[in-house]
């Protein structure tokens, strides 16, 4: 029963994952992301149910599209095995701390999962565009806010830095929007919901493992000659990529 939940939750993992794929391509583009099928970005053809399948389709196809035989990015089939296993991981620590539906458990995996959608979208615009996409901060913010209201009515916790972080969120918000939309100010946007959504204590790691990151990505950009300035690094990817690092850490050591 155990490992069929799990390998349930997996899958639904891998299948969130190759969503992710679509909506990083679309949503900068301003594109649909729920009714148009998927295609190849190379010959353009419609996929078949087959080829959606996340994971499998790409160990089927061998890497490369049916119709053209072009090569498949191997991004795509990494993200959906991320995604899967981040999934799992939330499945064998909610398992972990025994009862699989109370309450407080639930409401940390309900919270992530929102989390987890905003910050691997911010991430992946990033690294394929270098701009951080203001609408989803927006959509993590607002789930934040909902949680945020369920704690003070139902659990009754103090929710005065929650205010204060939500604030700054809202003043950074503007400022982007009407002002400026420098990637500075975009990226203190970022780091503005981050403060709001895992507390001032994630900061430290997310800033070490943040320039261990770009460190990594600079150092894989050396032969391609990519990165070599600060003004091509995708800040924001490696932000958001630390963040959610942070949390599947912190889920496994928190005390429910
Ligand atoms: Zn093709």
């Amino acid at each position: 029963m155990e490992i069929f939940l799990g390998a349930i939750l997996f899958v639904m993992g891998t299948f969130f994952g190759s969503f992710f794929t679509l909506a990083v391509y679309r949503i900068p583009l301003k594109k649909d992301i729920t009714h148009e099928r998927s295609f190849c970005p190379t010959c353009n053809h419609k996929l078949g149910a087959l080829d959606l399948v996340p994971v499998w389709s790409y160990l089927f196809l061998q890497g490369k599209c049916r119709y053209c035989g072009e090569k498949i990015r191997i991004r795509y089939f990494l993200l959906e095995i991320l995604s899967g296993s981040v999934f799992l991981m939330m499945y064998l620590m909610l398992n972990q701390h025994g009862d699989f539906f109370t309450m407080n458990i639930l409401e940390f995996a309900i919270l992530f999962v929102f989390q987890y959608i905003t910050l691997v979208l911010v991430a992946g615009i990033d690294k394929e565009y270098r701009t951080i996409n203001s609408s989803i901060l927006l959509f993590g913010f607002c789930c934040q806010m909902v949680y945020t209201v369920y704690l003070y009515v139902v659990r009754n916790v103090n929710i005065y830095r929650y205010i204060i972080y939500a604030i700054l969120f809202v003043l950074v918000f503007l400022l982007n929007w009407k002002v400026s939309k420098n990637y500075l100010v975009q990226i203190m946007l970022l780091m503005s919901y981050i403060l709001l959504a895992v507390g001032v204590i994630a900061m430290p790691f997310v800033a070490i493992l943040s320039i261990i990151i770009l460190g990594i990505l600079k150092w894989l950009g050396m032969r391609k000659n990519k990165y070599q300035t600060w003004q091509q690094m995708p800040v924001g990817f490696a932000i958001g990529i630390s963040t959610i690092v942070y949390k599947i850490v912190e889920s496994f050591t928190l005390q429910f």
